[in-house]
């Protein structure tokens, strides 16, 4: 279903993010697939600091995966905050 690739040079507040081509103008022009076609998610050294920051940043990010593939569009950042969420009691 998706990739994961990890960037140090994110800034702090970027735990990660469906990882986006750009056209000639710098405008977002579609999302980046891996070689075998899976969605690649880009996560940064905060979304990594930690068991929880990971497990809450990939559901974040798998949350609007799932929206792209189910319906063409990226789930809300209301949706895929509720799913992070969903997933911290379940973090141990
Ligand atoms: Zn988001």
């Amino acid at each position: 279903m998706f990739d994961v690739r990890h960037d140090p040079d994110l800034p702090e507040e970027v735990y990660g993010f469906v990882s986006r081509s750009l056209d000639a103008n710098f405008n977002p022009a579609g999302i980046v697939r891996s070689a075998d076609g899976r969605i690649v998610l880009t996560l940064g050294d905060s979304g990594l600091i930690s068991t929880q920051a990971a497990v809450e940043t990939i559901s974040h990010e798998l949350n609007h995966v799932r929206g792209f593939l189910s319906t063409g569009q990226m789930s809300s950042e209301a949706a895929a905050e509720a799913a992070a969420q969903t997933a911290r009691p379940y973090i141990k």
